[in-house]
């Protein structure tokens, strides 16, 4: 409220001249400028009057002005004109008898309703109307008050500075409370603000801004509601980012969310209309295809936001997606279902090398129950001793001696015969067995080693027993266990166990090999481990990978590869191990490019404990002849 608003000031109507005068003469003290005893008089006297302690206090209790008027209509048209002008009057005084024009009670019936807070006083003479009949025609009793004529000059100077006085105290509260309600529809704006932000946190990752898993839960099932009605076609599709936790691992966190981010901004460019994109975690995306016709050509504009690899980090990142998608509107098991189906169908691209877009079909529920049976039959393996241990050698360059031996799994199941440890490792990987039948093989491997102590046994790791918190101590207490020296063990681990949590990797192997243990790269060339990895973890050994071995005479470059491999193993102080060398011209050729080891089928297939035994008791016995 201004300062203009709140200027006071009285309308006194009355047509008699003489009674002007004294109006004049009797206020024209409290006009502005009175002194400030008489205010604090006042204002006591104000108090009295209506019982107004809370009255706040007023600056200069005065009055600033006084209008005078002769007529009814004359005093309404200057009220209306104050009201108009945003300048009301604190009080009138009317007249109740004006004549020739309307009279006092219509005058004031007339600024009641211009201004319904306008206080009034009646200024009767004891024939004019009863109270009780101005009241009902002017309203609002509480503001409406009676001076009766000869009035009394202390009357009138007590009634006009208190009705200013109250008039006052309600102009500020009603400032403060228009104040109070603008600062309250400010915060009320601000909250309405801040929940429609807090809404769209709630349903959108942190880091890219893409729908999270809520958000992607409320689009969905609007998209599924939309495609239902307009009979449209509508697909969900997984993507994952191949090998991503190596991008975090060699080049940081920092950059492994930049990554992330890119990835996310290529998906939703290659969505385009067609669809939404959210991010369900590390490296997990969703992309709901509502335009079902487009789906092909989705997939392939997903496939290909690898193509151009990612400039991070000053150095590329070469990144491929997998996708595993399926059809959400034939089947309405809702977001959950349609997850668990494309995640089936992610699956399997992956396992079929990655790079790829795999559809569900009922083929991969069937597998996904035989693996459920087999994970169930391996447990009951593990448990009751259905599991064996066979050992391979490992031959020198010229393939003539026993000079390592590698501990391979075999389950022979009840039903379905051998069952290869490619398919069930990772079934046991995946169903949290890994570290049972980990833990198996090593206390197996200890009690069999202790046949053949002139002699190192490789025992294959899996990444997963690594997730174990003191996995090192366990493996060394253990060895002490078998009463085994640490350096006849050698441990294999191929390149994907690199791309897990290297830091904690590391600090695993480095006690390891603090311990005594030999460290072996297996299947080396088939991963992505950089060069990075073989200087940072003490490697004793590099066995190449035997699709390089297999591919000679197949693939022209593959004696080339080998032959740099070698020479890479060399130049790092590695024993070179080939494997799968299954015939001669295969072992020449190793030979020749520099391998110091050879394994495979050509010199001899896993075999039993006792075989093993048997075997290198004849090289004993041939060594010592000759
Ligand atoms: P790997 O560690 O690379 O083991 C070598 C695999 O090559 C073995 O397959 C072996 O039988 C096979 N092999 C050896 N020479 C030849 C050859 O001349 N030609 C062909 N075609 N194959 C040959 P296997 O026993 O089927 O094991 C497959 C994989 O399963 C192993 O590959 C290893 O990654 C894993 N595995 C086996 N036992 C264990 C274990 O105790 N623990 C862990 N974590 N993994 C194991
Ligand atoms: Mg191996
Ligand atoms: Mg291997």
């Amino acid at each position: 409220m201004t300062n203009a608003l709140l200027r006071r000031r009285i309308l006194v109507c009355d047509d008699e001249t003489g009674v002007i005068e004294a109006y004049r003469r009797i206020l024209s003290d409290l006009v502005e400028g009175a002194s400030a005893q008489a205010e604090v008089t006042l204002d006591a006297l104000a108090a009295d009057l209506f019982g107004d302690e809370q009255t706040p206090a007023i600056n200069g209790t005065g009055i600033d002005e006084i209008v005078y008027c002769r007529q009814g209509d004359e005093a309404v048209a200057v009220f209306g004109e104050a009201a108009g002008k945003g300048e009301p009057f604190a009080a009138v005084f009317v007249d109740v008898r004006m004549p020739p024009g309307f009279d006092g009670v219509e005058a004031a019936r007339r600024m009641r309703a211009l201004d319904p807070a306008i206080n009034i006083v009646m200024v009767t003479g004891y024939s004019d109307h009863r109270p009780a009949e101005i009241a009902g025609a002017i309203g609002a009793q509480d503001r409406l008050f009676y001076l009766v004529k000869p009035f009394d000059a202390d009357e009138v100077r007590q009634m006009a500075t208190t009705l200013v006085h109250r008039w006052t105290s309600d102009m500020r509260a009603a400032a403060e409370l228009t104040g109070r309600l603008q600062e309250l529809e400010k915060v009320n704006r601000a909250l309405q603000v801040s929940e429609a932000s807090a809404h769209r946190a709630a349903r959108r990752d942190p880091l890219t801004g893409l729908l999270n898993r809520k958000g992607l839960q409320e689009a969905f099932d609007a998209a599924m509601s939309e495609a239902s009605k307009a009979d449209g076609k509508l697909f969900f599709a997984y993507i994952d980012l191949d090998r991503f936790k190596m991008v975090n691992d060699v080049h940081g966190h920092a950059v492994g969310d930049l990554f992330i981010c890119n990835v996310g901004d290529r998906i939703v460019r290659a969505t385009g209309q067609d669809g939404f994109v959210a991010r369900l975690g590390g490296d997990e995306f969703a992309v709901v295809i509502t335009e079902g016709e487009e789906l092909d050509s989705v997939l392939n504009r997903v496939l290909r936001v690898g193509d151009i690899p990612f400039a991070e980090a000053g150095s590329e990142l070469p990144v491929s997606l997998s996708i595993g998608y399926c059809r959400c509107d034939v089947v309405g098991g809702g977001l959950s279902d349609a997850m668990r189906r494309a995640d089936l169908a992610l699956y399997s691209a992956k396992a079929a090398g990655r790079g790829t877009a795999r559809g569900y079909d009922k083929s991969l529920d069937d597998e996904f129950l035989r693996s459920q049976v087999i994970a169930c039959d391996l447990k009951a393996a593990i448990e009751n001793s259905g599991l064996q241990l066979h050992y391979q050698p490992l031959m020198s360059a010229d393939g003539c001696k026993v000079t390592g031996l590698e501990a391979l799994l075999r389950w022979t199941h009840p039903e379905h015969g051998d069952v290869s440890p490619a398919v069930f490792i990772s079934i046991a990987e995946q169903n949290n067995m890994m570290i049972e039948l980990g833990d198996w093989v090593l206390r197996q491997a200890m009690r069999d080693i202790r046949s053949w102590p002139d002699i190192i046994t490789s025992i294959n790791l899996s990444a997963v027993q690594f997730s174990q918190p003191c996995f090192a101590e366990k493996v060394i207490q253990l060895a002490r266990a078998a009463d085994i020296s640490p350096s006849l063990i050698e441990f294999e681990i191929t390149e994907t166990a690199l791309c897990g949590n290297m830091f904690d990797f590391a600090q695993q192997v480095e006690k390891l090999c603090d311990a005594g243990f030999k460290l072996a790269l297996d299947d080396f060339g088939s991963g992505y481990a950089g060069i990075g990895y073989l200087s940072q973890l003490r490697f004793n050994k590099l066995k190449i990978d035997q699709s390089f071995v297999s591919n000679l005479r197949i693939e022209p470059n593959a004696e080339r590869i080998i032959r740099s491999l070698v020479g890479l193993g060399e130049a790092m102080g590695l024993t070179v191990t080939a494997e799968g060398v299954e015939e001669v011209f295969q072992h020449e050729l190793l030979r020749a490019a520099g391998c110091d080891q050879m394994q495979g089928f050509l010199f001899h297939r896993p075999c039993s404990r006792e075989d093993v035994k048997q075997l290198l008791d004849r090289q004993r016995s041939a060594d010592r002849a000759a």
